[in-house]
């Protein structure tokens, strides 16, 4: 595409611009400093209030990405969980669907891609997803998740946001009043690119057909210079958020994720978390929904191409690593991003449980049939039962609780 912003409302890429924090380089005084304290945490927070972007604000969230596993990071961080959102537990049972692989982009840690017709393509009919829908429905799922691949075939009379819009009737007719969870701001600018449409019509084409949230996948980092060694062929940083913004303005709540554990250093981590910070003002501001949960998704490197796999020299995540983002995360997105999801499929439900206490407050979706991920071989498993889940929580002395999408009781409407 030769115009970046060809698509994305203009209001929404200026808006995009500002949200969007690029790393800097660290301040000399960040290295080595000493131990996170419920004062820093203060500062940081009265900082972000005021501007997520300022050189204060830099300062400080840097200073929080250097703080080791060890001393007060997991304790504040669990701290911090509870004073947010108590002791409860969540998760919710859902279904992945993942329609196709067939993919025209080439990312460097996607394991899942392919081209038509290679061994291990796939393109599920209407009719296979209905009957996986059908099953999730009996199964006592809330929620279907969708994602898929750009695949430049999926159309309906020509049109790729008809083909989408099919594909979401065909499963809500199969389990009627599930939550439909789906398309990446990844999907939706390619179905704007493919049909040469702006993405709010997009948007609006997809809600009318049942879409009621958007995966925050696609994010990986938020990080130009980390997606140009990354996934150079994907949406930039910039149009990440413009997409997102145009999402939560239009009423629909995502989620947000960050691919951790390759090649980002702490300063593209840091700017990451500042942008969903600045992204969920945004939204508020606006008084819409915005972000709904904060999803920490490990780089799993064992079927990953070589290139990168040998770039980064490990299979499965450093869970230690993982687990000390996991508590950072969870202290700089603090008011702004209550709900805490670790990802058992990378982490293992172990894995996960342990995240519990480092932050965390949900273990996710029991999925049924998970494939991006263990293509790319995640040793977590593909499903989990609800027993299993609430297991887990229960282990670690916690209550559990079933909840919707949108982090509502199970039977009544979603809370905002
Ligand atoms: S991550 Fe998504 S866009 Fe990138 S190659 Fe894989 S399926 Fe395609």
């Amino acid at each position: 595409m030769s115009d970046p912003a060809a698509w994305i409302a203009p209001w929404a890429w200026r808006e995009a611009d500002r949200c969007l924090i690029p790393p800097r380089p660290n301040p000399p005084q960040v290295a080595g400093a000493a131990g996170w304290t419920a004062e820093l945490q203060q500062q940081l927070q009265g900082a972000l209030r005021s501007d997520p972007g300022s050189p204060e604000s830099w300062v400080l969230a840097s200073r929080l990405l250097h703080q080791p596993a060890h001393g007060a990071l997991r304790p504040l961080a669990d701290q911090r969980r509870q004073q947010l959102v108590g002791e409860r537990v969540t998760y919710v049972v859902n279904r992945n669907l993942n329609f196709t692989n067939h993919c025209l982009q080439h990312c460097s840690f996607c394991a899942f891609r392919r081209d038509a017709g290679q061994q291990g393509a796939f393109w599920h009919s209407f009719e296979a997803l209905q009957e996986r829908a059908s099953l999730a429905a009996q199964a006592g799922a809330t929620e279907l998740c969708i994602q898929g691949g750009l695949n430049p075939e999926a159309r309906l009379e020509g049109s790729s946001l008809r083909y989408y819009q099919a594909l979401l009737r065909a499963v809500q007719a199969a389990a009627p009043g599930l939550h439909l969870h789906a398309f990446s701001p990844q999907e939706l600018l390619f179905i704007a690119e493919q049909d040469e449409r702006p993405l709010q019509a997009v948007i609006e084409g997809l809600m009318a057909a049942g879409l009621g949230s958007v995966p925050g996948t696609a994010a990986e980092v938020l990080s130009e210079s980390v997606r140009r060694q990354l996934c150079p062929e994907k949406l930039s940083a910039r149009q990440w958020c413009g997409v997102v913004l145009q999402v939560h303005r239009s009423g629909l709540a995502s989620t947000a994720t960050l691919m951790a554990g390759h090649l980002e250093q702490p300063a593209d981590r840091a700017a990451h978390l500042l942008t969903l910070v600045a992204l969920q003002q945004a939204a508020w501001q606006h008084q819409v929904s915005g972000f709904s949960e904060f999803v920490l998704l490990p780089f799993i490197g064992a079927q990953a191409p070589a290139a990168l796999r040998q770039r980064v020299g490990r299979d499965q995540p450093d869970r230690t690593a993982m687990l000390t983002l996991t508590a950072q995360a969870r202290l700089l997105l603090d008011r702004w991003f209550v709900n805490h999801q670790p990802s058992w499929v990378k982490l293992t439900l172990a894995g996960a449980t342990e995240a519990l206490r480092w932050g965390c407050n949900d273990l996710g979706g029991t999925l049924m049939e998970e494939t991006i991920t263990s293509m790319a071989g995640a040793q977590g498993g593909t499903a989990q039962t609800p027993d299993a889940l609430e297991a887990a929580a229960r282990s670690l002395g916690r209550p559990v609780a079933q909840r919707t999408t949108l982090y509502g009781e199970v039977g009544s409407a979603p809370c905002r």
